[in-house]
């Protein structure tokens, strides 16, 4: 099954659901050991995002994956919006001039966006961040295409993979963004954007499930 950018605007709705409808976590996540905005920052990329659903949407991948990261650059704001935007505009780059962006090649590119992610970052994983959730998921889905798997079990395994990720971060102590600022009290908590970079990661293998 090919997904065109077609897809885009129930994609973005899809990932924006699972986002309010998880808020009032979210927020308690930011608000242990953060600043408290993740959600609004990520709820105000999603509304611009979708202003602007139709036009993505006659994109080619390269040129969608670059227009989501910039969107999401200038309107999210914090830690965060810089951070998604680098991976969306490093996919829309490491996908240029690929007619068929086939699972190996996704797999690819989405292994170069998070390396950009850490880059930006400067960070790795093991450091309560949503680098916890994306470095498993590049591991997985590598795997997955290396064991020739169906696309159904290479979703699932996405989906266990980045809901263990997001669990890992609970017993971590934060070494970068604010929740570094508390050190040892930034353990026992599970860290905001792991969370909902995990929960936008599972919507989205659902939904390609589903087609
Ligand atoms: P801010 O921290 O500026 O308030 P957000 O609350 O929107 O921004 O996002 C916080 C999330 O960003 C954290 O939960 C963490 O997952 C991620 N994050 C923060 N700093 C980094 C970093 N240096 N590398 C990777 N991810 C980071
Ligand atoms: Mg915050």
């Amino acid at each position: 099954m090919e997904i065109s950018t077609l897809f885009v605007p129930e994609l973005i709705k899809a990932a924006a659901e699972t986002i309010d409808q998880n808020s009032t976590e979210i927020i308690g996540l930011d608000q242990a050991i953060g600043d408290g905005d993740h959600l609004f920052n990520l709820q105000r990329g999603f509304d611009a995002l979708k202003q602007q659903d139709t036009l993505i949407a006659e994109l080619d991948w390269p040129e969608a994956y670059k227009k989501i990261g910039m969107i999401l650059m200038t309107t999210m704001g914090g830690a965060s919006g810089s951070l998604f935007g680098t991976f969306f505009v490093t996919m829309g780059k490491a996908a240029e001039g690929q007619l068929d962006l086939n699972r190996k090649i996704f797999s690819d590119i989405f292994t170069q966006s998070v390396e950009a992610v850490k880059k930006r970052g400067k960070a790795d994983a093991g450091e309560k961040t949503m680098l916890d959730v994306l470095i498993p998921v590049s591991e997985c889905m590598r795997k997955a295409v290396d064991a020739d798997m169906t696309l159904s079990e290479l979703l699932e395994n996405v989906r266990q993979d980045a809901e263990k990720g997001m669990e890992s971060t609970h017993a971590m102590l934060a070494t970068k963004g604010r929740a570094s600022f508390l050190q040892e009290k930034s353990i026992g908590h599970i860290d905001a954007g792991a969370r909902t970079t995990q929960l936008i990661i599972s919507a989205v293998a659902v939904f390609i499930d589903r087609q």
